[in-house]
């Protein structure tokens, strides 16, 4: 590492901010080093939960549940992720789903999952940069003479991307003195949009980890559920052709139930876990028809995630720079919630930083606005027929 080389602080090492950081190294910037609050591992939503019962280790996904391409830029980055062994095709069966109706097969989508669970994508993406885990990032501050940021404790940075969202990044931003970069990060929270809003809006999801004692035959691996407290179900045992004697779900949410049900993440009372917990089995049990007084599982688990998904995002851009103090944000908020999306916003932010060095000062997305998306409550799932992948090799 070269020391005059420019020095990059990236907050957030979700699959944006790693992919923004793996890009500014590959591009020479290599001083450029991620933070993240992860404990276990970064990945932020792009995650996985290996949780031991009874003596087995299962996968649970327990946010993205699998992703598309659209992009060859974002084709680019899955070939290399999976030459690594950390991506694979899933050919497993996804469908639509609604109470009395027969399930109809999603057409046309080619899924690709994690090789052990989402979580092997940050985990090989991490391998390029330079990360700090099991950090948070509380106070950024731009010195104007010296035009640099310093980031907590962590020292002096030339350049400083913000890689997250939600309360966190408004309170980081509030006070930097960039009001434009701030403004793109005040967030506000609910189910359904609010008309005329200039604000970045988030909705929550609740999401059920659920290990059953024998195998569910549904026909069907993964389903988006039209019903009022569910939108997703999954099935992680199958997907990871896991040996394992329990068989592992995921239900996710609706934004509606996240709304009316949400209490402080970090906190969430025993008594609405159980509340949650019943009412995400009864939706379960609903949609597919099981019978809940035979089904009893061996296991259950809840989360709220409680900024889970962009209602709005960036028009014409794909992340936002402010040139005059070598600040920018990237994340799925500013493109489309999902994995593609996040990854391009990284590469977008990458690329304008690497230009900035070099000499080109413009803004970047400061003008632009929020758009309404239009999307699943669990994401979008970007399709584009002359991109269908055929790796080489199956994993
Ligand atoms: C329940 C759920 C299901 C989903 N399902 C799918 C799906 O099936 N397919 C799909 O493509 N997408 C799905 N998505 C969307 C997808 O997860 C996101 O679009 C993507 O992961 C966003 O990545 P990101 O880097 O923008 O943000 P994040 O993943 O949120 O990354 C931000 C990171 O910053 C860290 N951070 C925050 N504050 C600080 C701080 N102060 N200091 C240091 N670090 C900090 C966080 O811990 C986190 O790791 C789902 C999302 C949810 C919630």
């Amino acid at each position: 590492m070269n020391r005059n080389e420019p020095s990059v602080a990236v907050i957030g090492g979700g699959i944006s901010g790693l992919v923004c950081a793996a890009r500014l190294s590959q591009l020479g910037l290599a001083n450029t080093k991620v933070f993240d609050t992860g404990k276990r591992a970064p990945g932020g939503r792009c995650s996985s939960r290996y949780i031991n019962i009874c003596g087995e280790v299962h996968i649970f996904d327990h946010a993205v549940q699998f992703f598309t391409v659209s992009d060859p830029r974002f084709a680019k980055i899955v070939s290399f992720l999976h030459t690594k062994k950390a991506v694979k095709v899933w050919s497993g069966k996804i469908v639509k789903l609604k109470k009395g109706t027969e399930p109809n097969e999603v057409q046309d989508l080619q899924a690709f999952i994690g090789t052990r669970g989402m979580q092997s994508i940050p985990e090989c993406l991490s391998s390029l940069v330079q990360l700090e885990g099991n950090v948070w990032i509380n106070n950024v501050h731009w010195d104007s003479v010296i035009k640099k940021w310093k980031v907590d404790d962590h020292g002096w940075f030339d350049y400083l991307v913000v890689a997250h969202n939600g309360k966190c990044a408004d309170r980081l931003m509030a006070d930097s003195g960039v009001p434009q970069i701030h403004n793109l990060l005040r967030v506000k929270f609910g189910p359904v949009l609010s008309p005329k809003t200039s604000v970045m809006q988030l909705c929550s999801l609740w999401v059920l980890l659920v290990a059953f004692p024998n195998k569910i035959e549904l026909g069907y691996d993964g389903a988006f559920v039209e019903h009022p407290n569910v939108s997703w179900i999954g099935n992680n045992t199958d997907k990871y052709s896991a040996e394992n004697n329990l068989h592992c779900w995921t239900v996710i949410s609706t934004k509606n139930f996240g709304a009316t049900h949400k209490v402080p993440q970090e906190h969430i009372p025993p008594s609405k876990e159980k509340e949650v917990t019943h009412l995400l089995l009864d939706g379960l049990a609903e949609v597919t028809g099981l019978d809940r007084k035979t089904v009893t599982p061996s296991f259950t688990k809840v989360q709220l995630w409680g900024a889970a998904n962009p209602l709005n995002a960036l028009k014409g851009e794909e992340c936002a720079f402010k040139a005059s103090h070598n600040v920018g944000i990237c994340g799925d908020w500013l493109v489309s919630p999902c994995i593609e999306g996040a990854a391009l916003s990284g590469l977008a932010l990458a690329e304008v930083i690497d230009k900035h060095v070099k000499g080109e000062r413009t803004d970047v997305g400061l003008q632009s606005g929020l758009a309404p998306l239009e999307t699943e409550a669990i994401g979008s799932f970007p399709a584009n027929k002359s991109l269908i992948f055929k790796p080489a090799t199956q994993y």
